[in-house]
């Protein structure tokens, strides 16, 4: 494996007495988009300006490659670190072309390369032609992407967003998120973006980061994370689960939906952690009824409720009524068991 190229290692910031960042620890690899999920006010944008070098830890260290920025010493300001930085909100400045703008980052260049430098990075994020606009006559994804290529063009190392798409509108997100995937890729930078939302990470992390209450609390590929996630916090951090009370008994995790294997667990009671899209109807299975069918587009959103306990699963094609008796299975492959009882 190579030398990531940057490593933070057990960070911590407290504002007052409220702890922001509780020992984070993460690393970026170049050429690889790395996803820093988790809800807003966990600490994410906090762990951002720590690695930025825009505060300092309180404990821990960040460095590059085998050059350490950041320790409770001090911290290499930004601009010395080629880090680049992108901010939901970091406005274009409005008095400058959208080149002038992508030309601010370059001013240690002789002005005839700082030019075509600026023009090559907007042809690359595909606005040449609008090198001459002015920021308040381009719409918030051209803005977004001007902001990019302005980053983009000092060549840094690692380029670190927090909320990139957070100020665009829905249906222009999934345009520039698969852009600026793309862009980031080609770049070979290693990329840290800081996102609240579940989809977004998925779709584009090459490594996912779950940050809870100021702790990372999972890292892995995507996937990973998904159907194997550390615990129910990082479960429901990436989408919609159920969580249904169960009991191990000599290896099955019983439930009222349905048992699945799990093997090495200790008999007593346990958390299931259940997808919605790994819930099946079965001809053969846990007895439950229907208590609620509603249309979500690609599927049917549908309430199942057995004794005490209630699920929601989704379901293509055609969907039972309200009310019907239906019989349920569970997909081991979409569920986890967590052996103790539930928390919250
Ligand atoms: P996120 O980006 O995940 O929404 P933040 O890192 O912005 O979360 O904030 C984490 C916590 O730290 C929040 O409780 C926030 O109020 C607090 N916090 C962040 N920055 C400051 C600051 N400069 N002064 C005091 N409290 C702060
Ligand atoms: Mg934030």
């Amino acid at each position: 494996m190579t030398i990531p190229a940057l490593t933070a290692q057990g960070l911590s910031k407290a504002y007052g007495s409220k702890s922001a960042v509780i020992e984070a620890s993460l690393t970026l690899r170049a050429g690889e988009i790395t996803c820093l999920l988790g809800p807003s006010g966990c600490g994410k944008s906090t762990l951002l300006r720590l690695i930025a070098g825009l505060e300092t830890p309180d404990a821990g260290l960040v460095a590059a490659g085998e050059r350490r920025l950041s320790g409770p010493e001090g911290v290499v300001p930004p601009e010395a670190r080629g880090v680049g930085l992108v901010f939901q909100d970091y406005a274009l400045f409005p008095h400058m072309t959208a080149e002038q703008n992508v030309a601010f980052g370059l001013r240690t260049l002789p002005s005839g390369l700082r030019k075509a430098r600026a023009r090559e990075m907007l042809e690359a994020v595909q606005l040449g032609g609008r090198g001459g606009a002015w920021p308040n006559a381009l719409s918030g994804g051209e803005q977004q992407r001007v902001a990019l290529a302005r980053a983009l063009a000092r060549r840094p190392e690692i380029l670190l967003l927090d909320e990139p798409f957070s100020g665009l509108d829905a249906h222009l997100k999934g345009e520039v998120r698969l852009w600026l995937t793309d862009a980031l890729r080609a770049a070979g930078a290693a990329v840290l973006i800081v996102t609240h939302d579940a989809r977004e990470a998925l779709l584009m992390a090459d490594e996912l980061v779950l940050m809870h209450a100021g702790r990372i609390i999972q890292s892995g590929a995507p996937r990973a994370c998904y159907l194997d996630p550390a615990s129910p916090e990082a479960a429901r951090l990436l989408g919609e689960v159920n969580l249904i009370d169960g009991v191990i008994a000599s290896g099955q995790a019983r439930t009222p939906f349905g048992d699945i294997p799990a093997p090495g667990l200790a008999d007593g009671p346990a958390v299931v952690m259940v997808r919605p899209e790994g819930l099946r109807l079965s001809d053969q299975g846990a007895s439950a009824t229907v208590a609620q069918v509603r249309f979500g587009g690609g599927y049917h959103e549908v309430q199942v409720q057995a004794g005490q306990q209630r699920v929601h699963m989704h379901l293509s094609g055609n969907a039972p009524a309200e009310g019907q008796a239906v019989s349920l299975t569970i997909d081991p492959e979409l569920a986890k068991v967590f052996p103790g009882l539930r928390v919250t």
